[in-house]
């Protein structure tokens, strides 16, 4: 009995060392940026040099907070959403920023506002996150059609939610269908949504 289940697991082993050493990835240089061309919205990886005048730079990896507040969008970020605008409106959707960077005075406005609505700050929170806290500032985050364009403008959101991984660009939230993030290097899965924010 012994000598055939030895066979057996070297097989196993043969087997497993087989598909764990497949060739060629070892090889493969690393993506170091992938390149939008400003006029059509379409890119490609580089592995090495950097994009041309004609392109713009959509960064290979998520993008996050810089080290001091910005004033505008980030724009690698600003460079993947009109990348996916543009492949938006060949499918017959539009896409439109009703609310990107916001300053620290703003995003504390619209705070106060919201604990006024919602009666707590721990409530308001699930919508407008205090300035230290929300991404907006940080020039990170969009909102997509919010309060524009009625069921042809959601509708434009959920393609963006759909197919907005190929451009790093994730929705975030559960509650929040218009509010977006880089939280991805291109072509990356999203990862799973939160309930709200917090
Ligand atoms: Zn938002």
């Amino acid at each position: 009995m012994k000598a055939p289940r030895l066979v057996a697991s070297i097989a196993t082993v043969a087997i497993s060392l087989a598909l764990t050493t497949v060739p060629a990835s070892a090889n493969e240089a690393p993506v170091i940026d992938y390149c939008a061309k400003k006029t059509t919205g379409k890119f490609r990886s580089i592995t090495e040099g950097a994009c041309t005048k004609k392109e713009r730079s959509l960064g290979a990896g998520p993008i996050v907070r810089g080290e001091t507040h910005p004033n505008a969008l980030v724009p690698q970020f600003k460079a993947r959403y009109e990348a996916a605008k543009m492949a938006a409106k060949k499918k017959g959707h539009t896409l439109a920023i009703t609310s990107g960077y916001r300053s620290l005075e703003r995003q504390e406005m619209l705070y106060q506002r919201a604990i006024k609505r919602h009666g707590s700050a721990a409530e308001a929170s699930k919508w407008v996150l205090p300035p230290e806290k929300s991404n907006h500032p940080w020039g990170i985050a969009i909102d997509i059609n919010y309060g524009v364009g009625g069921t042809k403008g959601k509708k434009a959101a959920a393609w963006l939610e759909k197919n907005g991984y190929l451009y790093g660009l994730c929705r975030r939230y559960e509650n929040e269908w218009w509010h977006f993030e880089p939280l991805v290097a291109p072509g990356q899965q999203c990862p799973v949504m939160e309930p709200y924010a917090s």
